[in-house]
């Protein structure tokens, strides 16, 4: 049987978030009641002229500056005419030969280009199937129409479904650190459609591609990508060839179902908007789009690895969430700086206790909190046990760690401390088995007497310091 590799390239639109419009002056307005953000332009009605709005442009250009592009210094608007009752013009203003960015790259995948063009009105399906033929009505909302739209596509650099969401994922990460979107799958405001082609392994040229519309998750982009590169697979081992169409993906049933064929690809008569000039970006808004790129998720990723000692995937983990990312260097400025990965695994557990969407920094444990806690767990005067004790105290309370270890008695019983050599005596003569098994050599056996200690001291005994006091008093 032959090894196939999947090959696929990305094309995703963005929206921008903008104050107003791509061509008219009426406000983005997502969840307003329908139709309340409309005027002659986006409504299309005739004689009406667009005017472009500059802020979506230099949105465009910090994008194209974040992912290396060149820069055009003179890109066209096109019409990209067809029909549909979303689109009351008859044409949708996008670009075509002269986009606004070309080239580039995130990370390890080409970028092909990033134009600009606006987004069509929404249609709501009220009926039975929720499908257009199948409904009982099919109403338009036109407060969508003329949404700016960025839309990027990537050359065909993608081999794995794996590979395809995690590159989603790092470019929706930079594009929200760009502010430019709220690029938010599940609204739309980020939307995904992946061509996808196989090829035998080691052949250089592509295979036919199928593109599969409107993934709207990152979990259908990866599932609906595996489906496809399986269908194709099996396709070809049977000696039959791929067809390139247009497929829907349904996460529910997994099937894959033609929309339409490349017979039926549409002409779309691309000619440049004879309504609206050129756009040459002036030196002076490069200038000022370049300054408003900030340190992008890559970048800081890569530095969290390097200063801080995290692992790779713990470092993106931190770098994609501007959130955490911020609260993670906040918690490590507060404490002396020695304890970066201590401070990483602490913010996780915090994490997991507000809930994985929550952003820390809002919660009732400040960063410096958060360190001066890991710093009495490293100095031994706090155990991890007690710590997170500590550490639910400080997310329903909030408070000070040192205040609420005084007060609740939650200090570290040391080796020092009589008391503890007298819990581990207690507990040798509560357990003699394992203490002979030790004695023997089989330190696996030391588990219970440990847990004997931390029952007893409810936590608060130091568990190296523990398994020191037995081995000393079994050998003494
Ligand atoms: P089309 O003319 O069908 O729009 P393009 O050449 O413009 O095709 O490419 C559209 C997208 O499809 C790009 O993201 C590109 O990387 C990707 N692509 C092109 N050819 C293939 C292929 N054979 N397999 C997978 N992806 C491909
Ligand atoms: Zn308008
Ligand atoms: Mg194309």
């Amino acid at each position: 049987m032959t090894d196939y590799e999947p090959v696929i390239g990305l094309e995703i639109h963005v929206q921008l978030s903008t104050r107003t419009k791509m061509f008219c002056g009426c406000e983005l307005s997502f969840g307003d009641p329908p139709n309340t953000h409309t005027c002659p332009v986006c409504l299309g009605l005739p004689g009406a002229l667009p005017v472009v709005n500059w802020r979506a442009i230099e949105f465009g250009l910090m994008i194209g500056l974040a992912l290396g592009c060149e820069l055009a210094q003179r890109s066209v608007f096109h019409r990209k005419n067809y029909f549909y009752p979303d689109l009351p013009k008859g044409y949708q203003i996008s670009q075509y030969d002269v986009p606004l960015c070309t080239g580039g790259h995130l990370g390890e995948v080409r970028i092909h280009r990033v134009h600009l063009e606006e987004d069509a009105a929404k249609l709501n399906h009220v009926g039975a199937s929720g499908r257009i033929h199948g409904a009982d009505r099919s109403w338009v909302d036109f407060n969508r129409g003329g949404t700016p739209l960025v839309e990027i596509v990537t050359e065909p650099d993608i081999h794995s479904p794996e590979q395809a969401r995690e590159w989603l994922t790092l470019l929706r990460a930079t594009l929200r650190r760009l502010g430019v979107s709220d690029v938010d799958m599940s609204q739309g405001s980020l939307r995904c459609d992946a061509n996808v082609s196989v090829r035998p392994v080691g052949s250089r040229a592509l295979g036919t591609k199928t593109e599969l519309k409107n993934m709207n998750s990152f979990a259908f982009l990866e599932s609906g990508v595996r489906a496809e590169v399986e269908r194709q697979i099996a396709l070809l081992e049977a000696g039959e060839p791929v067809v390139q169409e247009t497929l829907h993906f349904d996460p529910v049933s997994g099937r894959l179902t033609p929309l339409r064929s490349k017979e039926e690809a549409h002409d779309y008569r691309y000619f440049p908007d004879p309504d609206l000039v050129p756009v040459v970006p002036t030196e002076e808004m490069i200038a000022q789009a370049r300054a408003a790129v900030p340190e992008l998720p890559a970048q800081r990723a890569a530095r969290f690895e390097r200063d801080f000692g995290l692992s790779a995937a713990r470092a993106r983990n931190f770098a994609f969430r501007t959130d955490l990312g911020d609260y993670f260097e906040a918690a490590v400025a507060a404490g002396d700086g020695s304890e970066p990965v201590a401070i990483a695994n602490w913010i996780e557990q915090l994490v997991e206790r507000i809930g994985s969407d929550a952003d820390p920094a809002q919660s009732k444990v400040s960063p410096r909190s958060l360190a001066q806690l890991v710093g009495l767990i490293a100095g031994k005067r706090v155990s991890r046990d007690a710590g997170r004790e500590v550490l639910s105290r400080l997310v329903t309370e909030g408070g000070e760690p040192a205040a609420i270890v005084e007060r609740e008695n939650l200090g570290a019983i040391s080796g020092e401390d009589n008391g503890l050599a007298e819990i581990v005596a207690r507990a040798l003569a509560a357990d003699p088995a394992a203490a002979d098994q030790v004695r023997a050599g089989n330190m696996k056996a030391i588990g219970p007497l440990v847990g004997f200690v931390m029952r007893e001291t409810k936590g608060r005994a130091d568990g190296g310091e523990v398994t020191r006091l037995i081995r000393r008093q079994l050998a003494g």
